[in-house]
């Protein structure tokens, strides 16, 4: 590397680190769960993964990732539509649009090549999306990019603003295609969309809507079919994406759900599928076994939601103040960004990992430590963790 790019790069990352933003990688000795091993320090209790419903080290997942190994070999070598496809590809895509209410479905190896293969396969320059402010940077991505190579037009709601978003649609009157675009949960402040009114506005003005599911894929509704569950509108979201790198096992990959005919619409022309390889069959097999693992445990769903409740509870009860809220994601809020990296540390001093986040990642002032439960946690991990929560706490005198 020329001696001119280090010194930039080398100063940008102390920039970082005097502001606190750095990013520190925790390296794991063991697979992911409630508790982990983790390097230098040991055992360490987990609340700040994805791993909702406990299956990214379940025996039956892993063992079907075994079997997709053995079965079919590491991979596809090359684009699903040049080399073939793998028969347990078709099968998981039939699974995920049974699970999410839809036609059929398509997988991409993450969801952020699935979302960003929506926006500018489906928009053209007479098309407008328009996007929740509180977005995830895959589909902000995928809107520049449609911006960009399509020439769509984009406009942006406040959060979670119906009377913003009608003002959007009504202003997108002349479009072709109106496409409203949402997270189901939103990561950061773990709220959920408020999907029914968003489909009753999509009813009105003519408009398709997109939800990336993601967080709640496995989470939200009575069977953990996600957000349109949830909200009472399972079947009636044009377009569903979401991952399997959460939920469903942990590993990685995500999918378009909609109609036949706009996943046929992806395989033709979307470019994260014609110029990228396929899923690994390792993780095609373990995240089918993950969704039938769902569909004969819903248990899973309403044990997540019980330790969730539990947690939140027992917070409020030391005198946090958790974001209220339905979902698995319970935000912390502390002010200051140092406040927030502060507490995160102390945290992991005691043997619990919560990340912390601060600004540009969420506004200025609104610094938190994001905690995430698992229905793999038990009552005495969240206890260990809620003791440690009560030292650090009363040491930074937050309670
Ligand atoms: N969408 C949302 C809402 C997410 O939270 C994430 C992951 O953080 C993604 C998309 C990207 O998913 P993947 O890791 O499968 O690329």
């Amino acid at each position: 590397m020329r001696a001119s790019v280090e010194q930039r790069l080398a100063s940008e990352l102390e920039q970082f680190r005097r502001d606190g933003v750095y990013k520190r990688l925790n390296y794991l000795d063991s697979p992911q769960g409630p508790r982990v091993q983790m390097e230098g320090r040991g055992e360490v209790i987990i609340l700040s993964s994805n791993n909702y419903l406990g299956l990214a080290n379940a025996p039956d997942v892993v063992k079907a990732g075994h079997e997709g190994l053995d079965r079919f070999g590491a991979g596809t070598a090359s684009v699903r539509f040049i080399c073939g496809t793998f028969t347990i590809h078709k099968e998981l895509e039939a699974e995920l649009a049974t699970l999410v209410g839809a036609e059929a479905s398509l997988t991409y190896v993450s969801c952020w090549t699935a979302n960003e293969a929506v926006c500018p396969t489906l928009l053209g320059p007479d098309d407008v999306v328009i996007s929740d402010q509180l977005n995830h940077a895959s589909i902000i991505d995928s809107i520049r990019l449609a911006r960009q190579i399509v020439k769509c037009q984009g406009a942006v709601y406040r959060h979670s603003d119906m009377a913003d978003l009608e003002e959007k649609l009504k202003a997108a009157k002349g479009a072709r295609t109106r496409l409203i675009f949402t997270d189901g949960i939103f990561s950061m402040e773990g709220d959920v969309a408020r999907l029914a009114d968003i489909v009753d506005l999509a009813r009105k003005y003519d408009a398709i809507v997109a939800v990336d599911d993601s967080h709640a894929t496995g989470v939200l509704g009575k069977t953990g079919r996600g957000t349109p569950e949830y909200a009472g509108v399972l079947g009636e979201v044009d377009i569903i994406t979401s991952t399997l790198g959460k939920a469903l096992g942990g590993a990685a990959g995500g999918f378009v759900a909609s109609s036949a005919a706009l996943c046929d619409s992806l395989v033709q022309r979307s470019r994260p599928q014609l110029f990228s390889n396929a899923l690994p069959p390792t993780v095609t097999m373990s995240s089918l076994a993950a969704v039938r693992h769902l569909r004969a445990h819903p248990e899973l769903v309403e044990r997540l939601r019980a330790n969730t409740k539990y947690f939140r509870d027992q917070l409020k009860a030391r005198g946090f103040k958790p974001l209220e809220g339905d979902t698995p994601i319970i935000p912390v809020i502390l002010g200051e960004t140092s406040k927030a990296i502060q507490m995160s540390d102390l945290l992991l001093n005691e043997g619990v990992f919560v990340t912390g986040f601060g600004y540009p990642v969420v506004p200025k002032g609104e610094a938190r430590v994001r905690c995430q439960i698992s229905a793999a946690h038990t009552r005495d991990d969240l206890d260990q963790a809620l003791a440690a929560f009560d030292k650090v706490g009363s040491r930074l005198n937050l309670v």
